[in-house]
């Protein structure tokens, strides 16, 4: 039986097809921790390759206990398949390459996590993958960068340090246009937003963050929206319409949804191309340990949620404190985009900005006592971090600035210990500034 529920809480518990293992009758999702699976027969294994049959070939490929992780997220961001990965840069990876071969562009967002820059900037340029920057603020700019060697656009839901929650709904429809498909990374907003629901065509995930949500396994996740027509524009998405040398000549975008009966083609393309000849795969007990972060997420996001508002209210109060960063603070459009896209909590990130400066931002990170002080977000604990001192050094004071950096800037992935206790430290810390 496929639990067809829309709640988030049953989905995390039940979604997909997995309702016990049929061997043995285990009802936590086993670990399937093998690298290949033997065939029936011959013509049982010549079918699984063809793909007139689905089923197991290899790890690389594919794997029981990361199907179970897949399909759940799958149907909580109502998507019709996903493809798991190594690691949220695997997926962003993958989801770029799944559409864009040397000399080909997107046009993405500036507003990324700093790992996402690199390898857009970078690493995509030595590829010969162009990656163009658009204003998020401004929908239309999507539409003046693109040419007709355009495949995608890209952009994370609620990226920080701004938290300037994304116009998906409007530059999906700029792209709808033109056959171009919107790919979201909602890493911070699982739940709360559903970019699919508002017309993106792909969602990824760093699986790392709340989705895990306890700090120990690095994993990510590209989900099919299955509502974009990859062959309505030909010319603009060759991958999909020009012969597969990989794949007998077959063009994607007709074999796929012939072969399978559903519009599966890009998650069917990352997983059978991009999984197999680039190799990023999940291991099987990452996908386990993922899978037990996934089936409390419901709860635990709440709780980050609620902290997370709880806390901003309390800073926006207190002395030293010039500026909140959380979208309830937010004016004018950022905030009208807050209300309208996180329909379920307003995200577990709040920034804020000290007076007193660099100095001050040093000196309440090495003050704090609860909270811990790393390069990450997305944990059931709550973490600090100064970025103009540690992630965003790097760039000159101008640039810091244009990325939504002050001096004094903190960032803050509040956890989902007591509410008491996170104001404590944040408070004794702030005292000792
Ligand atoms: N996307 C966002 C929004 C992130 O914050 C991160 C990591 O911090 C990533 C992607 C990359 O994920 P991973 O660390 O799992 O590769």
């Amino acid at each position: 039986m496929v639990n067809s529920s829309k709640h988030p809480e049953t989905i995390a518990l039940h979604g997909g097809s997995y309702r016990k293992d049929n061997t043995t009758n285990s009802v936590a999702v086993p670990i399937y921790q093998t690298t290949s699976y033997q065939f029936n027969s011959q013509e049982h294994a010549a079918n699984l390759f063809s793909l007139k049959e689905l089923g197991n070939i290899y790890t690389r490929i594919m794997n029981p206990t990361t199907a179970v992780l897949e399909e759940r997220i799958a149907q909580l961001e109502g998507g019709l398949a996903a493809v798991a990965v190594s690691s949220g840069q695997a997926a962003s990876a993958f989801a770029v390459q799944n559409l864009c071969r040397a000399g080909d562009n997107i046009v993405s967002s500036t507003d990324l996590y700093g790992g996402t820059w690199n390898q857009f900037e970078n690493t995509f340029k030595q590829l010969g993958i162009e990656v163009r920057f658009a204003d998020p603020t401004d929908p239309d700019s999507f539409a003046k960068l693109s040419d007709e060697k355009t495949r995608g656009y890209y952009a994370e839901t609620l990226p920080n340090p701004k938290l300037h929650v994304f116009p998906i709904e409007e530059v999906a429809a700029i792209g709808k246009k033109l056959g171009i498909p919107l790919i979201v990374d909602n890493t911070a907003a699982p739940i709360t937003c559903k970019p699919i629901k508002h017309g993106a065509a792909v969602v990824v995930h760093s699986l790392t963050k709340w989705i895990g949500g306890h700090g120990t396994s690095i994993g990510g996740i590209i989900v099919d929206g299955g509502n974009f027509d990859w062959t309505q524009f030909p010319e603009r998405q060759p991958l999909y319409n020009e012969p597969e040398p990989s794949y007998w000549d077959w063009v994607l975008g007709k074999v796929v949804p012939e072969v399978l009966g559903a519009n599966v083609t890009f998650a069917v393309r990352a997983r059978f191309v991009l999984l197999r000849d680039l190799g990023a795969a999940l291991s099987p007990t990452n996908a386990f340990n993922i899978i037990q972060g996934l089936e409390t997420l419901p709860l635990r996001f709440k709780q980050h949620q609620d902290n997370a508002e709880k806390v901003a209210d309390y800073l926006s109060n207190k002395k030293g404190v010039t500026k909140v960063i959380h979208p309830k603070y937010q004016q004018g459009i950022n905030k009208e985009r807050a209300e309208k896209y996180l329909e379920d909590g307003s995200g577990p990130l709040v920034g804020f900005e000290l007076s007193g400066g660099l100095d001050a931002g040093k000196k309440f990170i090495d003050n704090l006592q609860l909270l811990y002080h790393v390069a990450n977000i997305g944990d059931a604990r709550s973490l600090a971090i100064h970025p103009a001192s540690t992630t965003h050094s790097q760039l000159n004071a101008e640039d810091q600035l244009r990325s939504g950096v002050t001096p004094g800037y903190i960032r803050l992935s509040v956890g989902i210990e007591h509410i008491d206790d996170i104001l404590n430290d944040i408070n004794q810390s702030l005292e000792k500034t």
